[in-house]
């Protein structure tokens, strides 16, 4: 089983293409996406995490496999990624792979999460290269994944956890960042976010910015 975390605000085609292509390559029955409540360490998402859960929801759309996981949004305090790991496995047991997805930012970053020395207690970490970031060659990070890289996504089903991989997949230099901008100034983000995530958020008149009249259609 995979995890794949994030905020969402808004989920776009990075997030789902990627996902996707994790499940793929490393032969997932089940990779669930799982949106932050309360993210630790990014500002407060723009939207609620009910709408964000339903934005994903609906972009998921009917893709075997992949499912939207409200977890964190059943937990109060911080959506701290050890305890989400600390749940699956409790879960799935103790013969599972399980595998923590994240983008090479996200890896970047890792020595400011909660706890995350434990995350390969639970899992394998996979991280999927992300255009404009290198993984880390010294540091915290670089010292502890030292000795648990593989280069092959079979040599993951030899254990349940503790190894770690980086996947080349198909690169796509969208952020949500970048989207919120968009929709903030009335530009379209079609194509970059799913039809039925943004029909989702246009009907909640999510993110503000006034649809430009001469671009607005009649969904
Ligand atoms: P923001 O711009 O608000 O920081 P984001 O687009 O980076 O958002 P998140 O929800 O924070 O999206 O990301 C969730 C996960 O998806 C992270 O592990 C992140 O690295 C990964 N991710 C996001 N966008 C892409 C992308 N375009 N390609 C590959 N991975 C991505």
């Amino acid at each position: 089983m995979g995890l794949f975390g994030g905020t969402f605000d808004p989920v776009h085609i990075g997030h789902l293409r990627t996902a996707l292509e994790l499940r793929e390559a490393l032969s997932l029955e089940q990779m669930r996406l799982i949106p932050a409540a309360r993210p630790p360490h990014k500002d407060s998402p723009q939207v609620t995490a009910e709408h964000r859960l339903a934005m994903l929801a609906a972009a998921i759309g009917d893709e075997p496999g992949l499912v939207a996981d409200d977890r964190e949004l059943r937990r109060s305090g911080p959506s701290y990624t050890i305890d989400t790991l600390a749940e699956l496995r409790a879960e799935v047991g103790a013969e599972v792979p399980l595998c923590l997805c994240l983008g090479m930012d996200s890896l970047v970053n890792l020595a400011s999460w909660r706890r995350w020395r434990e995350f390969t207690d639970f899992a394998h970490l996979v991280v999927a290269a992300r255009p404009g970031w290198r993984a880390p060659t010294g540091g915290a990070v670089a010292e502890w994944l030292a000795d648990r890289w593989v280069r092959r996504p079979e040599q993951l089903r030899a254990a349940v956890a503790g190894r770690a991989l980086i996947l080349s997949l198909t690169l796509l230099p969208v952020s949500a960042t970048r989207l919120r901008e968009d929709l903030a100034h009335g530009r379209s983000v079609r194509y970059l976010v799913p039809d039925a995530a943004l029909a989702y958020l246009r009907s909640h008149g999510l993110y503000g910015g006034a649809t430009a009249h001469h671009l607005r259609d009649t969904r």
